[in-house]
């Protein structure tokens, strides 16, 4: 199950982002997932859960955007959207083509943030260190 694993990386990025935020809690992640990219999304929404129990990104809602899969058609010198993973050919005039301009993608859109002033400043104190080191 590679949902796991993706889940992983997904909770790995948005837990580093918050950090690097110094506070606010994780309420939502939306991810864009091409439909070529063989991720089933019930999968990872439950794995997501999985991952996230215990850590500050529990509860976070995962929300999708789903990529359909795009082909440059030469024939009719036009990007096409097809309508499945069935077949590589032009909707319109049949052409054959494996030209795939979109539809692999699995990426991190955006990240949802519920600021929390408190604990902002609690994590700025925390990670205070003096810049000059201490007299002996
Ligand atoms: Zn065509």
């Amino acid at each position: 199950m590679h949902e796991l694993s993706i889940a992983n990386s997904i909770a790995e990025i948005v837990g580093e982002q918050a950090r690097l935020l110094r506070g606010g809690r994780i309420t939502g992640v939306t991810l864009r997932i091409g439909r070529l990219s063989c991720v089933h999304e019930d999968a990872l929404r439950y794995s997501f859960d999985l991952v996230t129990e215990g850590t500050p990104l529990a509860g976070a809602s995962l929300a999708v955007i789903e990529v359909p899969i795009r082909i440059w058609c030469p024939a009719c010198e036009a990007e096409v959207e097809l309508p499945g993973i069935q077949r590589f050919a032009c909707p319109a005039c049949g052409h054959l083509s494996g030209d795939i301009l979109a539809g692999r993608e699995l990426d991190i859109e955006s990240i949802q943030i519920a600021a929390d002033p408190t604990a902002a400043e609690q994590t700025a104190a925390d990670t205070h260190e003096p810049t000059q080191p201490e007299p002996l």
